[in-house]
């Protein structure tokens, strides 16, 4: 890119196809007007481009807040289809990281489902947007066009004047100027009808060039960071609180940063996940946070305090709203079984001491996982 902006070199290889163009309408004799409207189409062209481009992004972002059913919704609905992609793939590394960097794990699964929408719908729902965009924008040009020879054929004015009003006119709808003509001649442009003949002419031309150009490739790569629609979905549904559960680290779902109540989570889960472990013992804890708060069992932080006291212990434990109750959820009963030599491997402690509990949990499918985590909306 930044060679792109200033190697002077790069910059007259890609003005001389420009010219070129006008140097062979030139040699077939054209009148000043036909090289003056080719100029300017020239001159439009990545301006045009960049603004197709950057509607097309707003309008697919629309689309896929609206349409895409992982990212249509709220947080508890976006958890939801993060857990369930997890599982599909089974990756324990991925859930180690969506355990330690939740806001980097989000990130990057927004990125992956907007990118598969692109690639799903391009010549469904995408290239037809840009179509839609870039004939509305033709429109617009050929408006500011039409008014500006009506301006100069009425008022006797000269190239100058339309050019000022053309330019004017499209101050709105493309970064453009007067200024883009500087050093630009154009002695002896007094057939404005022409010159409007020729715009229209040589616009279909650009435009056709630019929808060629058109890709899932080119697509991502033409757009600024700030307007690519997976930079606005991450801007929008990142906007929430990150406080994690301080026994099971999972990430609060409230929506506003700073939000007034507690901390909360739809649900818990097993605090062993997060490497919490049994005193004097190298075993993982095989506790929902939700059954913890109902037990006289203790945790220490520096002191030892009752789980049913747990806000007691202050900090971030004062902050969180753990309901005492029995929703555990499947889902996390499956992981535990699926990944277990994967967890002791990974917090170099045992699950040995689950072996009450684990013929219940290990009795659960992947497909009963997938399904209990529908309670979550
Ligand atoms: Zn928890
Ligand atoms: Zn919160």
């Amino acid at each position: 890119m930044f060679r792109e902006a200033n190697d002077p070199v790069f910059y007259f290889e890609k003005k001389s196809k420009e010219y070129y163009s006008i140097f062979q309408k030139y040699c077939q004799g054209a009148t000043s007007a036909a090289i003056f409207g080719e100029i300017i189409c020239q001159k439009l062209k990545e301006p045009i481009q960049k603004s197709v481009y950057k509607d097309t992004a707003r309008d697919l972002t629309n689309e896929i807040q609206t349409n895409c059913e992982s990212l249509n919704g709220n947080r508890s609905k976006l958890e939801k289809h993060i857990l369930k992609t997890l599982a599909e793939l089974e990756d324990f590394g991925k859930y180690i990281t969506y355990f330690n960097t939740p806001r980097d794990h989000l990130k990057s699964f927004i990125r992956d489902e907007v990118s598969q929408y692109i690639t799903d719908k391009f010549e469904k729902s995408v290239r037809p947007k840009m179509k839609e965009n870039i004939k509305l924008l033709q429109q617009k040009i050929m408006e500011a066009v039409h008014s500006a020879t009506t301006l100069v054929n009425t008022t006797n004015g000269d190239v100058q004047k339309w050019l000022n009003h053309f330019t004017r006119q499209l101050s709105d709808v493309l970064i453009f100027s007067v200024k883009d003509f500087s050093g630009v001649s154009h002695e002896g442009v007094d057939d404005f009808n022409l010159l409007e003949d020729v715009i229209s002419e040589e616009l279909d031309s650009v435009s056709s060039e630019i929808q060629h150009k058109f890709s899932t490739k080119t697509f991502p790569e033409n757009l600024e960071q700030k307007d690519r629609p997976d930079e606005i979905l991450i801007d929008h549904l990142c906007q929430c609180c990150w406080v994690q559960c301080p026994f099971c680290a999972a990430t609060c779902t409230n929506t506003v940063e700073n939000h007034t109540g507690d901390h909360s989570v739809p649900f818990h889960r097993v605090s062993g996940v997060n490497g919490r472990c049994y005193d004097e013992t190298e075993c993982l804890s095989a506790d929902f946070c939700t059954t913890l708060v109902r037990t006289s069992q203790m945790f220490y932080t520096g002191q030892w305090f009752l789980c049913r006291e747990y806000r007691k212990a202050g900090n971030v434990y004062a902050e969180w709203s753990i309901t005492p109750d029995f929703s555990e959820l499947p889902y996390w009963k499956w992981f535990v079984c699926s990944f277990r030599e994967d967890l002791e491997k990974h917090f170099d402690k045992k699950i040995h001491m689950w072996d009450v509990i684990s013929h219940e949990w290990s009795q659960y499918s992947k497909e009963q996982a997938l399904e209990s985590l529908d309670e979550y909306i």
